[in-house]
């Protein structure tokens, strides 16, 4: 995916106490500090034998073309204590490029700011800016609905993918860009009739929008010259700034600054709170930021210098040293602060510590409303990493050393329910045949208890609280739902066509996310059948391939009409939004015969709508008839039909499932 390294490295003394004694750096102000009269550089560079700073007047060498006027100083930083080289340049100098050319053992490398928060074209340069200058108006009251907040539904999303589709009633100017985010009103085709985009968006209910890579990524030229360029984005250049291929203007560094924080406002301002895909585990190759300005730091090696390769990338980075981790810490609490950002969701969360994510948790909480900025991650690697420390890696076997609002991807309910992610015929809950294991049973019961409690299963996963699990079915990686039931139930015939059994588990599979405890997740499209025409890893596919079919969901609205109808009910039963450690002991399991699985959710002080309820999930073809709980019980869905609970049907004593079906009823004290 990436091209491999092949930079010799050093494990250098940078594990020592004495380099960790002398060179930890503490302060909060490396990098361009701006004011109207003077700007204050500091890089940390301890191994350099020199650092000069380059001010430039274009973003970018191209630009520049041979333009005398574009090198405007080279100066020589001086060097501070702990390894850090500062520059203080009077004047007024926002807008300036800059680059610091380091020497280390005689080699000199220009390099941006590892610190850089605005930057040129593609990134080589980075950016004096004036923050406060790329505020929208209005963003000093902006925030996250507070309500919203309470009922997080997570809804995975690539910007580009969002608007691309010419259908989607966005304008050219902003299609596949941050500012298609802006317009509220959109509609499939400008025809008035179907909803699209953010339009869209406040219809489903959804509460977060969980953006695939928005920081700057180097797969995509950023000129504009290679047309229909497409990348995920899980390569980052320079992690504190917008990516400018989804900006209307690259080449002016305040522009994708202030475009940026213009779609979070419009999310805001929706309801919807927006959560960052950040990749601090690896970077786009090793001809990085960090490599050109402390060489071999910021990656981990074996001892014989091999580069480590748990990313799949051929560059891990080291979050267990110090600086770092200072990196992410810093990093996230400035995308937290400076953009708003309601939550982190970390790429290959198993290649970083738990001490590094727990104190990036310490440190959001520290900030206004930072207790409510979700954190979750993945949990696993790609393959095997080698640590320059001992630590304890983030993997679900030490979910319980994470911070109980540290969440991980579970795994284990997303293959148990439509089949295995990597095997193109296996089948789970919704799509397997008649006979299903106990194995099955119990894995899918703990879905339900969000492995926690009751539910957690030692060999497997046992969280502290529902808190630390996201329940999900379909992400970008991997087939879309739809393809995964097309290729393991229908081998693989005809993605287009519209399969009403599939449509059936499918419509199950999302059933039972949100009725069991944990963070419910999904990609975008799950809820119209998204298809990629069975390609399982679209990273760089085709923009066509790739974007939301905004006609197929006009085609699939039935299929939306049940999300809708499942995050609403969501909302308003008992126990299933709790995220307490007690919450999975609220859920009591009815017996059942072989595959059904029932349980009633119950909680006396809970503040919804309903203080009892039951729920079925009947995997067979066929109706399955099972006894109620004693009383009298309001049917809300019977996994086909949605009711309004006041014009719900009465049932006492039994009700017949219906075929591939999740039964939700309220308990009814009349
Ligand atoms: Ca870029």
């Amino acid at each position: 995916m990436i091209e491999r390294s092949n930079i010799k490295m050093s494990r250098h003394n940078f594990d020592t106490k004495d380099f960790i004694d002398n060179y930890t750096y503490e302060g909060s102000d490396l990098g361009a500090n701006y004011a109207n009269d003077k700007t204050v550089f500091k890089v940390w560079a301890p191994t350099a034998e020199n650092v000069e700073i380059c001010l430039y007047k274009y973003g970018s060498e191209e630009e520049a073309g041979d333009k005398e006027e574009d090198l405007l100083r080279k100066i020589l930083m001086n060097k501070e204590s702990r390894g850090v080289w500062t520059w203080e340049e009077a004047g007024d100098i926002e807008g300036i490029y800059y680059t610091f050319l380091v020497t280390v053992d005689g080699i000199t490398r220009e390099t941006a700011d590892p610190y850089s928060k605005a930057c040129g074209v593609n990134g080589k340069r980075s950016m004096v800016i004036d923050l406060g200058k790329t505020n929208p108006s209005g963003w000093d009251k902006d925030e996250m609905n507070a309500e919203c907040a309470k009922h997080p539904v997570i809804y995975e999303l690539h910007i580009g993918d969002f608007s691309n589709d010419p259908y989607s009633g966005i304008s050219d100017e902003y299609r596949g860009k941050y500012l298609a985010f802006t317009d509220s009103s959109s509609t499939a085709g400008n025809e008035g009739k179907f909803p699209t985009c953010i339009n869209y968006l406040k219809s489903l209910g959804i509460t977060y929008v969980h953006l695939l890579p928005t920081f700057d990524y180097g797969s995509v030229d950023e000129t504009g010259k290679i047309k229909n360029q497409f990348n995920w984005g899980y390569d980052p250049v320079n992690y504190n700034v917008p990516e400018g291929s989804y900006s209307t203007n690259a080449k002016d560094g305040h522009v994708r600054v202030n475009e940026f924080k213009q779609m979070v406002m419009a999310l805001h301002n929706a309801g919807i709170g927006v959560i960052m895909d950040v990749v601090y585990n690896h970077t786009f190759n090793m001809d990085s930021v960090f490599q050109k300005t402390v060489p071999d730091y910021y990656y981990r090696c074996s001892e014989d210098g091999v580069a480590s390769n748990g990313s799949g990338c051929g560059n891990d980075t080291a979050s267990e040293r110090e600086m770092y981790r200072r990196y992410m810490i810093d990093s996230v609490c400035y995308w937290a602060k400076e953009y708003h950002i309601d939550g982190f969701r970390f790429d290959l969360m198993g290649l970083h510590d738990t001490q590094t994510l727990n104190e990036i948790r310490e440190s959001l909480d520290k900030l206004n409303n930072g207790k409510r900025i979700l954190m979750y991650g993945e949990p696993w690697a790609a393959a095997e990493t080698t640590w320059m420390r001992d630590v304890t890696p983030a993997i679900p076997s030490n979910v319980r050393s994470l911070d109980p609002r540290i969440a991980i991807f579970c795994d284990r309910a997303r293959d148990g329910i439509k089949g295995h992610v990597f095997e193109a015929k296996g089948r789970g809950y919704v799509n397997g045949d008649e006979k299903e294991s106990e194995e099955m049973k119990k894995k899918i019961m703990s879905c339900v208890c969000a492995w926690s409690g009751q539910g957690a299963d030692e060999n497997e996963i046992s969280a502290i609280a529902p808190s630390q699990i996201i329940n999900y079915v379909s992400a970008h990686d991997d087939w879309t739902l739809w393809d995964k039931l097309v290729t393991s139930v229908k081998d693989g015939e005809d993605f287009g066509r519209k399969y009403s059994d599939l449509l059936q588990m499918n419509k199950m599979a999302a059933g039972i996310i949100m009725t069991s405890l944990g963070t419910p997740f999904f990609q975008a499209g799950e809820e119209f059948a998204r298809t990629k025409n069975g390609c399982d890893n679209s990273y760089n596919s085709s923009p066509e391939l790739n974007q939301l079919d905004w006609k197929r969901a006009m085609e699939y609205e039935s299929l939306i009409d049940y999300y809708k109808y499942m995050i609403k009910l969501r909302k308003s039963l008992p126990v299933i939004e709790r995220t307490d450690e007690a919450a999975a002991e609220c859920i009591h399991f009815i017996e059942t015969e072989d595959a059904v699985i029932g349980f009633v959710l119950e909680d006396d002080n809970s503040d919804k709508a309903w203080k009892k309820a039951v729920v079925y999930y009947n995997p067979y073809e066929k109706d399955v008839e099972v006894k109620l709980p004693e009383g009298r019980w309001s049917l809300l869905t019977d996994g086909y039909n949605c009711f309004e609970p006041e014009k719900s049907d009465i049932l006492e004593k039994e009700i017949v499932l219906k075929p591939r079906s999740v039964t939700v009823l309220y308990y009814d004290k009349k």
